[in-house]
């Protein structure tokens, strides 16, 4: 009966590692497959690269018949690494990556045939869109969608074809995908951040968003994985008991990488470095068969595409090592979940990192404005940024017994927080020549030694300052980054364009210029204050504490997502064009219809297991007690109730046990056809999630009480401890 179980533990354990090579030095192979600045000087004409870098760096138009001699080049490298396909890669809102492939052939009417990739073909392509997440959109405008190469991100050739970055939008422009707000957001941040910088140093040009992601997941054997339907189609466990062992001993985190594990590793860091993915760090997380993942930061948006990237191979060589990886938030419950640490900071054409204090006085005042805008922006936005971390899989960790909690908060350790505690007491208006070089020697020259020693760190913190860059650790495992990091760069952006706005306007009224920044940033700490919080993100406390505060707390998904389309998220979006509000309502359309989605295909999972794995296997074993209880009867005539009595208290155990899960059962299928009926999205995602998912809980509970009762050899599920701890 449970023959899928036992072939699947029989097969797990006869695995070997798989050998993996590792001839060549990594940094002889970084990029090998990329086609970047080196590939592109070898492979295109002189006018076709500059064209190209310009377009990177200054955004300008590539020319048509550029474009021609640029896919020519770029053919020709791809065939030579071996490519015979190509394909418009793109990110729609669906969450993972889209890619169709075509060969790079043509024939002749003559029977000949020859390799063909033209200008027209790199520069934009017409997926058969019909088919992807577009809120409405399309309905509305009657349009269809259309890829289009986004040069800043390199062309790159991944197994047999040549992927080539684009985003992807309607025919009347809306974009359909997460890069083009990305990209709209950075050239916004851009800007305003030039322009702050410039008071600072007038050689800055440009400035770039830094993303250094922190990938968290489970590895689990790939037979194990097949034999559990809820991971193979919802991504996490929606039934099993909690292993005798768990988390508790620490012994995981940091531990050694088993054998098995190590060569998937090695393998797929070999794979990042053709692809030019920076993978520097690995270790083992804090639950069992937990792993974690870290490149070198880059800018923002080749790093979102490096995310999307590394999930695909990430799944593809695990298929090698007969793992399979799961990227869900929260496979197993009573296990630490997974999130998707996002390191975030601005740096400068003239090399400086502008969330890092320098040596001089004009450095640290540079690092205290964007340090002070960035937390003013996100007490003002707080509710926005949340919305762009909520999800079903994400409500697993946010809001449940997990860190970080659902209200964002601002962490940036005892000693900075000193240091806006000094500056709060600046004077107003005018300062004084010894206030100015005491603030300048006593308050912001210590910034650089303190951040040498800033130690304090806070794990339960979603958005914290790790001594160069803020760190949003709120985002889940599962999503795409590009949206809260567009989020974080939109209102960073318009934070700085006020900011400028009311340093000019004192400057304007004769101020001196530091004088102006003084006084605008003591402003923006005292507004900002109820942001920020040192303590224990877990627990009551400081739920009650932010309620006080006014801070958000947002729990769920359906109530998360609606701050997207306020009025305040409306106008931060469309004033910085970074979306329109048919853009803003229609993602919002997209999400709160994935949450029912998801939540009803859980639903269906789980009726369906619990109806008919767990119930017909419960009801085998009480046969067997029965015909026990019988054959004692007949062996001991009346007395055989003293001696059957542990196995007829089974029996009824049992049977409340399928009571119980039976009822819940068709009650959850009962809410569910309620839900389904709504017509309004939002209020179907509400009915999801207060009256279809509670039972989620009543179904899971005697489901498990039922594992720990039922003979083990006949049990269908792969058990925790099975999944969690064969290596
Ligand atoms: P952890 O948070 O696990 O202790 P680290 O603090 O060493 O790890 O760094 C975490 C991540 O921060 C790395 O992925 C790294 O690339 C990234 N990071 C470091 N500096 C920056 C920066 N200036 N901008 C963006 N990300 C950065
Ligand atoms: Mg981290």
């Amino acid at each position: 009966m449970a023959t899928l179980r036992f072939n699947a533990l029989k097969e797990t354990l006869s695995r070997k590692p798989i050998p993996v090579e590792e001839n060549l030095r990594r940094s002889e192979i970084f990029g090998k497959n990329v086609f970047g600045e080196i590939a592109m000087r070898q492979h295109l004409t002189k006018d076709s690269y500059k064209s190209v870098m310009d377009a990177i760096q200054n955004g300008s138009k590539i020319d048509r018949d550029l474009a021609d001699h640029i896919s020519t080049g770029m053919k020709e490298w791809a065939i030579a690494k071996g490519a015979t396909h190509y394909t418009h890669w793109f990110q729609p809102l669906t969450g993972s990556t889209a890619e169709k492939h075509d060969a790079f052939f043509e024939t002749f009417g003559d029977g000949t045939a020859i390799e063909k990739f033209n200008g027209g073909q790199l520069v934009q392509q017409e997926p058969d869109a019909s088919s992807f997440p577009n809120g409405g959109i399309r309905n509305t405008f009657e349009a269809r969608g259309y890829t289009a190469w986004d040069p800043t991100s390199p062309a790159f050739v991944w197994g047999t074809t040549l992927c080539i970055p684009t985003i992807f939008v309607s025919y009347t422009g809306e974009a359909l995908d997460y890069k083009t707000p990305l990209l709209r957001s950075l050239s916004s941040l851009d800007k305003a951040a030039t322009d702050v910088a410039k008071y600072f140093d007038r050689k800055v040009t440009k400035v770039t968003a830094t993303l250094g992601w922190e990938q968290e997941y489970f590895l689990i054997d790939s037979a194990l994985a097949s034999s559990r339907h809820d991971i193979m189609m919802a991504g996490r466990t929606l039934l099993g008991h909690a292993p005798a062992k768990g988390q508790q001993l620490d012994d995981h985190y940091f531990g050694s990488i088993p054998a098995r594990v190590l060569n998937f590793m090695r393998d797929l860091e070999t794979e990042c470095m053709y692809l030019g993915i920076p993978v520097k760090t690995r270790h083992n997380e804090v639950a069992p068969n937990q792993f974690e993942l870290a490149p070198i930061f880059e800018e923002a948006n080749l790093a979102v595409d490096h995310n999307s990237l590394i999930m695909d191979v990430m799944d593809k060589v695990a298929d090698r090592h007969n793992f399979k990886v799961l990227f869900h938030e929260k496979p197993f419950a009573n296990v630490n979940g997974s999130g998707k640490h996002n390191n975030w900071s601005l740096a400068t054409d003239t090399g400086s990192n502008l969330l890092s204090p320098g040596k001089t006085p004009m450095k640290n005042l540079q690092f205290l404005t964007f340090f002070v805008n960035t937390i003013k922006a996100v007490c003002d936005n707080e509710e926005i940024l949340r919305a762009t971390i909520a999800s079903a899989s994400n409500d697993h960790r946010l809001g449940a017994n997990e860190a970080p909690p659902a209200i964002i908060s601002v962490f940036i350790g005892s000693q900075l927080t000193k240091v806006l505690d000094e500056l709060e007491k600046v004077t107003n208006g005018k300062l004084s020549p010894e206030e100015k070089t005491d603030l300048k020697l006593n308050v912001v020259g210590k910034i650089p030694e303190i951040l040498l020693d800033n130690t304090d760190r806070n794990r339960t913190s979603p958005f914290a300052f790790t001594g160069n860059k803020f760190e949003l650790r709120a985002v889940g495992s599962t999503a795409n980054c590009a949206d809260p990091m567009t989020t974080l760069n939109a209102m960073v952006a318009k934070q700085l364009i006020e900011f400028k706005a009311e340093v000019d306007a004192l400057i304007d009224k004769k101020m001196k210029k530091d004088d102006a920044i003084f006084n605008i940033l003591r402003e923006y700490i005292k507004s900002s204050k109820k942001i920020r919080f040192e303590g224990d993100g877990y627990g009551k406390a400081w739920e009650d504490e932010a309620a006080k505060r006014g801070l958000s707390n947002n729990k769920t998904t359906p109530t998360a997502l609606q701050p997207k389309i306020s009025q305040k998220a409306i106008d931060l979006y469309t004033s910085l064009q970074i979306m329109n509000e048919v853009e803003i309502k229609a993602r919002y359309e997209i999400e709160i219809e994935d949450y029912s989605k998801e939540i009803q295909i859980e639903g269906r999972l789980i009726g369906d297991i619990a109806r008919n794995h767990v119930i017909p296997t419960a009801i085998s074993y009480q046969n067997v007690l029965i015909k026990n209880v019988k054959g004692l009867k007949e062996i001991y005539g009346n007395s055989f109730k003293e001696i059957a009595k542990e196995q007829m208290s089974i029996i009824e155990a049992i049977s409340n046990h399928i009571e119980n899960i039976n009822k819940a059962t068709s009650q959850m299928i009962e809410a569910r056809k309620e839900a389904n009926a709504i017509e309004d999205a939002t209020k179907r995602a509400h009915a999801y999630c207060d009256e279809v998912k509670p039972f989620f809980d009543t179904i899971r509970y005697h489901c498990d009480k039922l594992e720990l009762m039922v003979d083990d050899e006949i049990w269908p599920l792969t058990k925790y401890r099975e999944m969690l701890f064969t290596k």
